[in-house]
């Protein structure tokens, strides 16, 4: 494990120097297979693998839960070792933010990313100013790790559009990998947060797949309207008392801008509040003449062995 930025660099600068190429996963840390499956891909395509593990304190709200988000150390370097990672980069909180006191309120560096237009809907709207946060510690990392290929999973979709567009504006030198949204095999989207739900949370949770699986029957049986569609998907979440819906949206799949009709590549968001974790979730519906090809991820085993399409 490194903490410090310039002893990653000077071992990155000495990898790229001998010909090797870096492939980089970017990460909040307390690993399930879903950082996992991204470690994979990095690792069959990059002679060095980097992971950093970072919970970048500028991304989160300040009634949101940067206290209490899961942390388990010992357990990431494990897993990371176990999936052949080379290096996993954990900077303490100052290393990113030099100046920046965290524990004043309001506090933000003076330097920091926005992308507009593609972060006002979906969660941009329920966070104000998390994918400035999101956006500026990616800026980072990038900068810090000069990695030829970064990989993001699908899962935060809004994240990958922001991240891929802001490398495009910003013409930074690293291709943008999208993987696959990996889901538990009762269908619930992984996520660090899953951990901290309660058994009766946790089997609630499973309501936002049925949503999602319920929208995606309706568009194969020909439904164009994405209003309805909308509606078959929050009325499925709505009946389970657990769960608060937040929003459920139907927003063309590059723009995020909301659509009328379901056509072309579709992005179909979900965010729910389960207790007082807030989940996320989504599914892409490619529409054209010939139909409907609905993507929800791939579906860890029973066993935890392999990933396979999810339904
Ligand atoms: P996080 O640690 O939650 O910030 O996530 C780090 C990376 O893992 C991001 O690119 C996420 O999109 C990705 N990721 C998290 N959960 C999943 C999942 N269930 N399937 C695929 N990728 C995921």
């Amino acid at each position: 494990m490194i903490e410090r930025v310039a002893e990653l660099r000077a071992t990155l600068d000495a990898a790229r120097a001998r010909g090797r190429t870096v492939g980089f996963v970017p990460t909040m840390g307390a690993f399930h297979e879903g950082h996992q499956a991204l470690m994979r891909a990095a690792r069959a395509a990059h002679d060095v693998v980097v992971v950093s593990l970072f919970v970048n304190p500028l991304q989160f709200g300040p009634s949101e839960d940067l206290d209490r988000y899961p942390r388990d150390l010992s357990g990431d370097l494990a897993a990371a070792g176990a999936e052949g990672v080379d290096i996993v980069f954990a900077p303490p909180v100052e290393e990113m933010y030099p100046g920046t006191d965290f524990a004043s309120v309001g506090a933000r560096p003076l330097t920091t990313v926005s992308v507009r237009a593609l972060t006002d809907g979906l969660c941009g709207t329920c966070r104000p100013g998390h994918f400035d946060g999101v956006a500026t510690v990616v800026a980072k990392l990038f900068s810090i790790v000069g990695p030829s290929t970064a990989y993001f999973g699908k899962k935060d979709a809004q994240q990958l559009a922001v991240v891929r567009r802001m490398a495009a504006d910003l013409c930074l030198p690293v291709e943008i990998v999208g993987c696959p949204l990996v889901r538990e095999a009762d269908g619930l989207a992984m996520s660090s947060r899953n951990r901290t739900l309660s058994a009766a949370e946790r089997a609630a949770a499973t309501v936002i797949h049925r949503g999602l699986q319920s929208g995606a029957e309706v568009v194969v049986a020909g439904e164009r309207d994405a209003g309805k569609l909308r509606r078959v998907v929050a009325n499925v979440l709505t009946t389970e008392p657990l769960v608060r819906l937040e929003y459920a949206e139907v927003v063309a799949a590059d723009t995020l801008a909301p659509l009328e009709a379901i056509e072309g590549d579709v992005l179909v968001a979900v965010a729910a509040r389960v207790g007082d974790v807030r989940l996320i979730d989504n599914m892409t519906i490619h529409v054209d003449a010939q139909g409907a090809v609905v993507d929800l991820g791939t579906t860890v085993a029973p066993t935890g062995e392999g990933l396979c399409a999810a339904r």
